[in-house]
């Protein structure tokens, strides 16, 4: 047994599952997981010595690659006066003026400590300032935990959501409606149904959380049109695609405006931060200035503001940046895509920007039934064989590969190579 598997055995004993996010366990693909010991640039080493190029980047927030110089001294540097005051530091003021300048329709913004937390967050605030109750959100889209948000796919004539975990009471669930992602047709059917009691439509701009699925043309902008028609709020969960798809994410990258805004993952370049903002007219409705009432003890932590600041300062000083991100991981999926082609494999191959993933499934995947449609055992097989030859891929069908801009050429043509001869021989 390797020590990866010994502590993994003894976390069993103590932690659910071994883990601490149910993914993490490698269950999905009937294997156990390497436990890591460090990262630098786009490699990590396990506890066994084994090392990885990393298609994961901590499921996106290490965009710059693991220990970046200029992240780790800030943190440093910020660790060396305190870890936590309970009280405002200059670091959060300064963090906030740079995310209004980036992101293109955020005129005010709080920090909270996880993507979760931000979502649940922006929905209380669109319901404090709509004065209404309902939601709509997309079947196969993730927005973390909360009690509201975790509901299961219904069908069109649905008007309640159903709980998708045990626990989650179907009370809070029934203000949730649920759509099939890029169905336009379905949220003009809620709207004209019960519009007036529609607080907000929250939506991953491109979902990441079903394997990677991108929005139609028009499905963005069919949204912000609804949504003005019917004065709901519109949110876009930007958690992916905050930062990673432009420098201001996917509004910028679809020049479509959302109300609010949610982000993390990359916002905390690997610290537990998050984020919501918008519009000033409905951020005011949120306490101290409003009645929507939201607070952390730790938000917009020194530290953590620290290691988020500094890696989108680098970000926003080089725009240039995110045009090769982009295009080499252009390059790297169509690779992929020949690949998957030239060896008869039925797959899919969704991409944008630095994001993609392969689905086992020769239906072309733009909502979660066709997403589902994928065989997930070949996917297993593969993430298997990709794993043990040194490439750390997502353990699961629905979840994204993360392009970082630490890969290098060799590390991206390497990772083609064990793919072309892993996809000949079937794994
Ligand atoms: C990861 C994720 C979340 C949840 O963020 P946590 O930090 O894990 O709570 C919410 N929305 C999207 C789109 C995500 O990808």
């Amino acid at each position: 047994m390797g020590k990866s598997q010994e502590i993994f055995r003894e976390g069993e004993k103590y932690i659910p599952g071994g883990v601490n996010s149910p993914v993490r366990a490698f269950q999905s693909i009937g294997s156990t997981p390497p436990f890591i010991k460090k990262g630098d640039k786009a490699v990590l080493w396990d506890e066994d010595g084994n090392s990885y190029i990393d298609f994961v980047c901590s499921w996106g927030p290490m965009i710059l690659g693991h220990n970046h110089p200029k992240v780790y001294e800030s943190v440093v540097n910020a660790a060396k006066n305190g870890l936590s005051f309970g009280a405002s530091t200059e670091v959060e003021v300064e963090m906030a003026k740079l995310i209004v300048s980036m992101v293109p329709s955020v005129e005010m913004v709080r920090m909270v400590n996880s993507g979760t937390e931000a979502v649940m967050s922006a929905i209380r605030a669109a319901r404090g300032y709509t004065k209404r109750d309902k939601i709509i959100k997309f079947d196969g889209c993730y927005h973390g935990h909360s009690d509201g948000l975790l509901v299961a796919a219904g069908s069109g004539v649905m008007t309640a959501g159903v709980p998708d975990s045990a626990g989650v009471p179907g009370s809070v669930t029934r203000d949730t409606l649920t759509a099939p992602y890029n169905h336009l047709e379905e949220v003009k059917d809620h709207m004209k149904r019960r519009g007036e009691e529609i607080a907000a439509v929250v939506v991953e701009p491109v979902a990441g959380n079903m394997g990677v699925v991108l929005p139609k043309p028009g499905f963005l902008e069919g949204l912000r049109k609804l949504c003005d028609a019917y004065d709901a709020v519109l949110i876009f969960d930007e958690v992916i695609t905050g930062f990673r798809l432009a420098p201001g994410g996917a509004q910028e990258y679809f020049h479509v405006l959302p109300d609010l805004t949610t982000m993390g993952k990359i916002i905390g370049a690997g610290m537990p931060v998050g984020a919501y903002g918008g519009k000033r007219e409905i951020m005011e409705m949120v306490a101290p200035l409003g009645p929507v009432y939201q607070a952390g003890t730790l938000s917009g932590n020194p530290v953590a503001m620290a290691a988020g600041f500094a890696q989108l300062c680098i970000l926003k000083e080089h725009p240039e940046y995110y045009q090769k991100l982009n295009e080499t991981s252009d390059a790297f999926f169509q690779e992929i895509e020949k690949i998957t082609a030239q060896s008869g494999k039925v797959c899919q191959v969704n991409h944008i920007g630095s994001l993609g993933s392969i689905f086992f499934t020769g239906e072309e995947v733009f909502d979660y039934a066709r997403a589902k449609t994928a065989d997930t055992q070949a996917f297993a097989r593969y993430a298997r064989y990709m794993i043990s030859h040194g490439i750390y891929v997502a353990p699961s069908q629905f979840e994204a590969m993360f392009l970082s801009l630490a890969h290098t050429k060799e590390q991206l043509d390497r990772t083609l190579c064990l793919a072309r001869e892993g996809f000949s021989s079937g794994f």
